[in-house]
């Protein structure tokens, strides 16, 4: 069975306290890895590494700093399969999607950090006559950097490329159900020559290593990605500290579909919105409206089509959707599901267990694609974030009606509309409340777009710019060159 280490100071490191957490395969449900129990001594270990890097590291010309982190993205690109077959196990999905989209995009994260850098511009005033006034931009020190299990890699990537890139050193913690490609990036660390301390990874539970990192003193910047309800608990014991954070939290994305779309397509992109990845984006269009005019037909071949997925071996390349990462997870999708029905809704596929598993899977974690109709806008189905492969159906008359609905969550992360009228896409995009707005399409991300939530969803930008000055301090320089004001 594969024993993971912790990775700090260049070297892998047994927790301190000893223990381990046992790791299961979401599709099997079968114990495949140990993870490090660690602890805040570890956490300590770690930061003091990733301060003793810093000044160094922080020092290393860009140029420098951009080879590495190419290599790092060259290397995981030559390791594609590993990369693939780790998340799969570790998270449930298929085997496909991790090719495709986390560990390809992981890869992207690093390429396009490494080459930002070299093309930064910073600003200067010239107050009258008198003085220059230029923005010197310069790393914090060590970040402490925080991510979930549904895309460990890319999410990982997406804080640990940035950090790097700046001049910052950082702590990594990833979720302890989804560890082995942090640990598998970790090995690459050491291949390509990546200065000890410039990067540590402590694996853990997020109330012991997660929350050692949040309090400690040294860790200036704060990135997370997670759910609300953490996201809240880290705000609370960051902000007497003054840290600087970031927050990505959750979604209850609407989709939006007006009767003037091009059917098929609106389709396909909204089966996918609903169930990429079980479901378990945090930017999956879960709250699905139809305009009244073509709500019975799509609703039918919406079902037809989320019935054909194909659930099974996240292995098989024939896998459209794999397994939930956790039984807890199932239990509170299933949860949701049964609150449904109590709420008034029709379940109209799905609801539980997928009929036929391969026996291999027979104890792994699965809940169907499942779709429900008839459920008020305002029940807690519709309102909370369920995370799972299920979709909720609603049809509307009027646009004013259908952003109304379309913002009425405490969340605002994502939003999806479809239609052939671009002046009413533009409308409507504006008015909606949310981060990231896509039209007829979804998921499609460029890297120097801010992205982000409103509401809820969470506190600050990541991605392009945004990134590269979240993960450094601005400084005024004012330089008087003249003696007097000319006045
Ligand atoms: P959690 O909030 O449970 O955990 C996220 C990370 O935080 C994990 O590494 C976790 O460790 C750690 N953590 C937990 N408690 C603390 C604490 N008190 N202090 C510091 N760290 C802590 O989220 P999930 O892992 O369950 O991920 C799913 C959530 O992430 C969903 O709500 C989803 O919407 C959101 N998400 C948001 C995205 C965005 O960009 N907005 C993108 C992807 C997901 P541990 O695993 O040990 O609990």
């Amino acid at each position: 069975m594969l024993t993971l280490a912790n990775f700090i100071d260049g070297e892998w490191r047994a927790p301190l306290g000893g223990a381990y957490l046992p790791n299961h395969e979401p599709a099997t449900g079968e114990v495949y890895s140990q993870v490090p129990d660690s602890d805040g001594r570890d956490v300590d270990q770690a930061v003091a590494a990733a301060r003793r890097a810093f000044p160094g590291w922080a020092r290393t010309p860009a140029a420098e700093r951009s080879q590495l982190l190419l290599d790092l993205a060259q290397r995981i690109e030559a390791n594609l399969d590993r990369f693939a077959q780790a998340e799969c196990v570790d998270t449930g999905k298929p085997l496909r999607l991790a090719r495709a989209l986390d560990i390809p995009r992981a890869a992207a994260n690093f390429r396009y950090f490494a080459t930002a850098i070299l093309h930064t511009e910073s600003e200067c005033y010239r107050t009258d006559q008198l003085a220059l006034n230029y923005v010197l931009r310069q790393p914090r020190g060590v970040a402490g950097l925080i991510s979930p299990w549904n895309l460990p890699l890319y999410l990982l990537t997406w804080k640990i490329a940035p950090a790097l890139a700046t001049g910052n050193t950082a702590v990594a913690k990833p979720s302890e159900l989804t560890p082995v490609t942090a640990h598998l990036l970790a090995e690459l660390c050491q291949q390509v020559g990546l200065p000890p301390g410039v990067l540590n990874v402590v694996h853990g539970l997020g109330s012991k290593v997660g929350a050692a990192l949040v309090t400690h003193p040294t860790v200036r910047t704060l990135s997370f990605t997670g759910g609300t309800r953490t996201g809240a608990d880290i705000a609370r014991n960051a902000a007497p500290l003054f840290k600087k954070m970031t927050l990505e939290l959750g979604g209850k994305n609407p989709n939006v579909v007006f009767a003037d779309c091009t059917f098929e397509e609106t389709l396909a992109g909204s089966v996918r919105a609903a169930f990429e990845n079980q479901g378990e984006i945090c930017l999956c269009g879960s709250r699905l409206f139809v305009e009244e005019a073509i709500y019975p037909r799509f609703l039918e071949r919406l079902v037809e089509r989320a019935k054909a997925l194909q659930v099974g071996d996240p292995l098989d390349p024939a896998t459209d959707q794999g397994a939930l990462i956790s039984a807890a997870h199932r239990e509170k999708v299933l949860g949701y599901l049964r609150l449904a029905v109590e709420e008034g809704g029709r379940i109209l596929c799905g609801g539980g267990a997928p009929p036929l598993l391969p026996p291999r899977c027979q104890g792994g974690y699965y809940v169907a694609p499942t779709v429900i109709a008839d459920l008020p806008v305002n029940c807690r189905v519709n309102q909370e974030e369920i995370f799972g492969p299920v979709v909720t159906v609603t049809p509307f008359r009027t646009e004013t009606e259908v952003i109304e609905w379309a913002n009425s969550t405490p969340y605002g992360l994502s939003a999806s509309l479809w239609t052939g009228d671009l002046a009413r896409a533009h409308r409507v995009a504006e008015q909606l409340d949310a981060g990231t707005v896509w039209i007829n399409c979804w998921l499609l991300r460029d890297l120097r777009t801010p992205f982000g939530g409103t509401k809820q969803s969470g506190v600050g930008r990541e991605g392009g710019d945004e990134a590269l000055r979240f993960f450094t301090e601005p400084k005024t320089v004012c330089l008087k060159y003249a003696t007097e004001s000319p006045r």
